[in-house]
């Protein structure tokens, strides 16, 4: 049994760590992937989880199933390509300090993925499917993700979505919100920046956006807003819950902390009874994952970021 699986991209991301003597830029290889990043925090807090994905057989892929297993990710549904390598993306500071991405993906094995490659035995053993969609960009890897999702609702899984918009990837809008929509409509508990409440629904007020999802089926809507935490959307009531002030010095992986965070807790859950949870229980489960997203921000990284259990307990006491 899987407490969750998630399906989707592992690749390197070669990060800038400053300039060498010759004042060229030296990058650090690190895993990247935002399916694995969650699963990464679900087993830190003790739970079981599995990935579900392609990398090639290459230095980067052995190095990426390194990491998993290092994390205790179950790898039995990660495919090691022979005939496609591993994805790479360079992440760039501007003067300003902000991250601009160059993704070399063309032929990337984790988005050569096809439909026949998935692992469903490992499905079959999942409380809760999880995926995104930069695994929903282009086929084959598409079409993977859709069947995965859809065998998992056939199979009594619970399903978590978060897109994950990544412009960059996209040949254009317009397919982006298509696809991302099939996502949606897929969904059970969907996480969504502001960014992508806007382009999924039209809406910049957060309530409305949240409100339209959830009319049209998703159970449970989490909209994460950085410092200022989270607003949230289930059969029990909508509402906002407060972060945690903290001093951020990397953003990168705290929404994934904070997905995760939400998944470890609830993965014991029928999806009826997080349904019926009343209010204040609900805000527990939120406000643990704020602690998760915000302590993630305090360290460098997305994985070696992640907290502990007895990190967030601690942080939680100081409300
Ligand atoms: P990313 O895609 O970069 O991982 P995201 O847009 O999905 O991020 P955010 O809203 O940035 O998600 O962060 C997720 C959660 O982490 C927030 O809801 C909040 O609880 C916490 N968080 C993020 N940034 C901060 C911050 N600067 N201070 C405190 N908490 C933060």
């Amino acid at each position: 049994m899987f407490h969750v699986a998630a399906l989707g991209e592992l690749l390197i991301d070669f990060t800038p760590v400053g300039l060498s003597n010759a004042k060229n830029p030296i990058f650090e290889q690190n895993p990247g992937g935002a399916p694995a990043n969650v699963l990464a925090l679900v087993s830190k807090l003790g739970k079981k989880t599995a990935f579900l994905g392609m990398v090639g057989q290459d230095q980067f892929g052995l190095f990426l199933k390194e990491v998993l297993e290092k994390n205790n990710i179950n790898v039995s549904g990660l495919k090691i390509s022979e005939k496609f390598q591993t994805t790479l993306a360079f992440v760039h500071l501007d003067k300003s300090g902000d991250r601009t991405f160059s993704f070399y993906r063309n032929l990337g094995a984790d988005m050569m993925l096809n439909a026949s490659d998935v692992n469903y035995e490992v499905i079959k053993e999942a409380k809760i499917f999880h995926f995104g969609s930069v695994s929903m960009t282009e086929e084959p890897v598409r079409a993977a993700s859709i069947k995965a999702a859809m065998f998992a609702t056939e199979n009594g899984s619970i399903i978590s979505f978060d897109p994950n918009y990544r412009p960059l990837l996209w040949s254009s809008v317009e397919e982006a919100k298509k696809i991302i929509g099939i996502g949606v409509k897929l969904a059970d508990i969907l996480k969504v920046s502001e960014e992508e409440l806007e382009l999924i629904t039209g809406k910049i007020d957060v309530a409305v956006g949240a409100d339209m999802l959830f009319r049209e089926g998703v159970k449970v809507v989490l909209v994460t807003l950085g410092k200022r935490g989270c607003y949230y959307k289930y059969t029990g009531g909508e509402g906002y819950v407060d972060g945690y002030a903290v001093n951020a010095i990397d953003t990168t992986g705290a929404g994934d902390a904070f997905l995760g965070a939400f998944l470890y807790q609830i993965c014991d859950m029928k999806m009826d009874e997080l349904c019926g949870l009343n209010k204040n229980d609900f805000k527990r489960i939120i406000d643990f994952s704020n602690a998760a997203g915000a302590l993630a921000t305090t360290r460098t990284g997305a994985i070696p970021a992640l907290p502990s259990i007895d990190e967030i307990h601690n942080i939680r006491l100081t409300r």
